[in-house]
């Protein structure tokens, strides 16, 4: 039925406009070996941008006219040159994003790092799939939910996630096994309400995620006889509505190796973008045009469509 989908055509008026968001994996390194990661990120991981691509990014910026730069990874603030490259790109007023999984706040080493972040006025994306210990630390590893409640409000201390001050903090939900989220904003409440209560946690945006079936949570659903059942789910929740939205439309996604693909999770399965342009190197060769071009739709791409839809930056319709 998915394959029937795809032929039917589902994706083929779906192209780019210009470019708004860099995203650059900075690395798989990451402190935590989350069951869900899509990236299969962990802390043996050792790939990591080098400073010949990473040295590009300003100027990739400039002459994009980029208005976001989301750094994400494994863990982005582990690449030691994390902070240079905030130091670097933060005069062009432009909103850079921390996708932070919290608990990289507490590791050694990075006590300064919550000040770091506020000082440059960096937003946060940090996931907290729950506000029950449990759930979390059965997704996330064990004391994931204790680290990331201590890190949320040396956070909160600094001024993240306050009403009146700048420094925006948002979480981020995907549910734990092969179920569409719920609606985002009834959640966005629930959260709100129960980390208030519980632990005096303030937070800005709740963004709901699916999860994609692709890397360490396909593997999980095959081990667990659920990969064609979730397929299905997704084949039939597809809404056209989310299609005008989807992230990979105004995203440029940045391997740790320079290659450019359409969003991260075709550079997870390797699916490049489809016209001449494959590298860091080509956006500053010449400039090149983004808008009207193709996008590497594949099947894993129903999980962007289903229900609400779905982005980095939460649901989509
Ligand atoms: S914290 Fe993020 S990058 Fe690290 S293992 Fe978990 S999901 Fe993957
Ligand atoms: S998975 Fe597919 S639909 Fe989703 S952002 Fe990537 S290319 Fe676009």
């Amino acid at each position: 039925m998915m394959e029937k989908s795809l032929q039917n055509g589902l994706f083929d008026n779906v192209v780019r406009t210009n470019p708004t968001t860099l995203q650059i994996n900075l690395g798989y390194k990451c402190n935590q070996s989350c069951s869900h990661c899509h990236v299969d990120a962990g802390p043996n991981r050792e790939e990591m941008m080098s400073m010949d691509i990473l040295k590009m990014i300003p100027d990739v910026i400039d002459k994009y006219n980029i208005e976001i730069l989301d750094l994400t990874g494994g863990a982005p603030e582990l690449h030691p040159k994390f902070r240079y490259l905030v130091e670097q790109t933060k005069g062009f007023e432009i909103d850079i994003l921390d996708r932070c999984n919290l608990t990289i706040l507490n590791e050694p080493g990075q006590e300064d790092l919550a000040q770091f972040l506020a000082k440059h006025e960096i937003i946060i994306i940090a996931s907290l799939p729950c506000y029950e210990a449990e759930n979390v630390n059965t997704q996330r590893g064990h004391g994931v939910f204790e680290s990331s409640i201590k890190a949320l409000k040396s956070l909160n201390k600094l001024g993240y996630g306050l009403k009146d001050t700048n420094l925006l903090l948002h979480l981020v939900y995907n549910p734990q096994g092969p179920n569409l989220p719920p609606p985002q904003k009834a959640l966005e409440n629930e959260y709100k309400y129960q980390l208030k209560k519980q632990y005096d946690i303030h937070f800005n945006t709740l963004y709901t995620l699916a999860n994609m079936p692709i890397k360490r949570f396909a593997d999980r659903l095959k081990r667990e006889n659920k990969f064609d059942s979730y397929h299905q789910l997704l084949v039939d929740s597809f809404n056209p509505l989310n299609l005008d939205n989807l992230m990979c439309r105004n995203t440029i996604s940045v391997d740790w190796q320079g290659f450019l693909f359409d969003c991260d999770f075709n550079q997870q399965l390797g699916l490049g973008m489809p016209g001449q342009i494959k590298h860091i190197n080509d956006l500053l060769s010449s400039y090149k045009q983004f808008k009207g071009e193709k996008i590497s739709f594949n099947k894993h791409c129903l999980g962007c469509t289903a229900g609400s839809g779905s982005s980095c930056c939460g649901s989509l319709s």
